[in-house]
């Protein structure tokens, strides 16, 4: 037995989601709030005896494993590692496993990084140039407790001291390089710090361990601020700056304050107000989106209100009304940025405007309001032009209408046909999506849905109906085919049918698709069932296969091809036959 199987049979996924989640019991399942999304009833399952868990909600899905690794932000081997902890197995080290290997790679960088946040913070008091940017960070208004609870530092100008410390620290070349804070210079073949004469901002990944740092010029330096490359440990727009401390408070208050830079948010976060997060010079992506959606699905957002920041402002916004955020916006006054206010008025006109921000709509019919002669017919075609588009976002149809009802009430509009306007851009914008290749659960058939759920279940019945079902071709042009192909040939190699297991064999879809028909709940499969879903399957393809020949019938016909149209009757004759034999459904 492998040490993860191992783990994972003295695991109880019931108890380690019990941690984090309330669970209560529902039929077979377990139910909760799934703490991956925000929601009101419970669509989180977990099974007690496949040990598996999976959200109707947003479709996540796994193992204990998954979940630990999921929910602490860990890789694989980690999370193994932390589960075995959880149920007292000490793990053996698998010299050469490539997992293993990775995982060592990525935690010599976390100890490199480690050491690295500890050199630029000791930088900062130890030396004459460190303390020249102490008083700089003093001068904006950085109490020393706040630079401590920051852990800011200060990179040195000499361009050495950093590669010099993690060297005598044991660290080797190619262990810094890696990390991207040491680069090397190829033609002098001589390596040197990534950043010089800057204060740093370590950033930390969920789990609070530091990933890569921000750097800010002292001076008129370019670029203002240099981030660290992406690594084995740092993917950009995969972290969210200052989430690892803020997302207690996010999920406490129900909301999170999204602001652009490293500043703004420990300003923000220094007055009190701790469920601030940064994305930090990239305008916000869809995976920070989902980190924080993790903890909140409410956010205001505080972008600085230059241009630059407006035009950042409403992307995001896009992305979250998308993602099904309830969105506020802070402009705050006098064209200030969340920092230099919160230094000039102090930690109570923040708060207040904070609690007077305007939802997103208020805001944009503001602004639209702001830029058109609202009182004149063109102005308000115009204005409503602006907003529209953002209010046919919104997935879901109520709010979208209340929407529409209120915009048509500041801009004095009809606002029943501004409703349809609204409904006829969100039915092109859901065209659009149909377009795409639809998700595959949406066209499984129940049948193929009972199914999959019976050979899941049952070895026995798998090991009875695959290779036919497979031979036969009755899988063909069918949503799930690929995965009824995987089980077959997993049992072909003698492994267990197990979702988990399976779940690098599959895509995202159907491994979603495996999870669902798992925690279906209802009645349990049985072999008569699985059997009259078989012939269901096979009617299916009978039909699909009349349907073809009827087609190539009337072709023949127009042809005048008797040969051919004989054939092809005959071959619609046996299928007719097949089919009474099959049955009506
Ligand atoms: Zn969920």
């Amino acid at each position: 037995m492998s040490q993860i199987d191992e783990v994972r049979g003295a695991a109880d996924i019931v108890k380690i989601v019990g941690d984090y989640v309330k669970l209560r019991k529902a039929g077979v399942n377990l139910m909760g709030l799934c703490p991956f999304h925000q929601e009101k009833t419970p669509s989180f399952a977990v099974h007690p005896t496949k040990q598996i868990f999976h959200c109707f909600g947003c479709g996540v899905g796994g193992d204990v494993f998954k979940f630990v690794l999921l929910i602490e932000n860990l890789s694989f081997p980690e999370a193994l590692r932390r589960v075995a902890d959880k149920v007292g197995i000490t793990l053996r080290e698998a010299p050469g496993d490539e997992s293993d290997q990775a995982a060592r790679e990525r935690g010599q960088l976390y100890k490199l990084h480690e050491a690295a946040e500890k050199f630029y913070a000791a930088q900062l008091t130890g030396t004459a140039e460190g303390r020249a940017a102490r008083a700089y960070l003093a001068d904006r208004g950085l109490a020393d407790e706040v630079v401590a609870r920051f852990r800011l530092g200060y990179a040195a100008s000499n361009g050495q001291a950093l590669t010099r410390h993690l060297s005598e620290a044991g660290f080797t070349p190619e262990q810094m390089e890696r990390s991207g804070l040491v680069q090397r210079e190829a033609e002098r073949d001589r390596v040197f710090d990534r950043f010089r004469r800057r204060i740093i901002f370590p950033i930390s990944g969920e789990s609070g361990k530091v990933v890569a740092f921000g750097g800010r010029a002292l001076g008129d330096e370019q670029p203002k601020y240099l981030n660290s490359p992406e690594t084995p440990i740092y993917t950009k727009g995969r972290v969210l700056y200052h989430l690892d401390r803020a997302a207690a408070a996010i999920r406490k208050l129900d909301y999170a304050i999204l602001v652009e830079g490293y500043m703004d948010c420990i300003a923000v976060a220094s007055i009190g107000v701790e469920n601030v997060v940064a994305s930090c010079g990239t305008s916000l992506t869809e995976n920070q989106i989902r980190l924080l959606a993790r903890s909140s699905r409410r956010v205001v957002v505080n972008y600085d209100p230059d241009s630059a920041g407006q035009a950042a402002t409403e992307r995001s916004l896009a992305l979250l009304l998308e993602a099904g955020f309830e969105v506020k916006v802070l402009a705050l006054p006098a064209g200030l940025d969340p920092d230099s206010f919160v230094r000039r008025q102090g930690a109570e006109a923040y708060r207040k405007a904070l609690s007077l921000s305007p939802t997103y709509m208020d805001y944009l019919t503001d602004r639209a309001a702001v830029e058109h002669d609202i009182s004149k017919p063109e102005g308000k075609v115009a204005a409503a032009g602006r907003v529209l588009p953002y209010i046919a976002q919104v997935p879901n149809p109520v709010l979208r209408a209340e929407l529409a009802s209120r915009l048509a009430d500041r801009l004095r509009v009809d606002g029943r046909l501004l409703r349809q306007e609204i409904e006829r851009a969100a039915g092109e914008k859901r065209r659009e999506i149909r377009m795409e290749p639809q998700w595959a659960a949406t066209r499984v058939t129940p049948a193929e849905r009972e199914l999959l759920r019976a050979l899941l279940e049952d070895e026995k019945l798998a090991d009875e109906l695959l290779p036919a079902l497979v031979d036969e071709g009755v899988l063909e042009g069918l949503a799930a085919e690929a995965l009824f192909r995987q089980f077959r040939e997993a049992r072909r190699r003698g492994e267990k049918l197990d979702a988990s297991s399976l779940e690098d064999q599959v895509t995202s879809e159907h491994q979603r698709l495996t999870y669902e028909c798992l925690l279906d709940g209802g009645e349990a499969p049985d072999r008569v069932r699985a059997l009259s879903c078989v012939i269901a399957l096979k009617r299916a393809k009978a039909e699909r296969e009349r349907e073809k020949l009827q087609t190539a019938i009337r072709e023949a016909e127009r042809e005048r091809n008797q040969e051919k149209l004989g054939e092809l009757l005959r071959a619609k004759d046996k299928l007719v036959k097949e089919l009474s034999q099959l049955g009506r459904p």
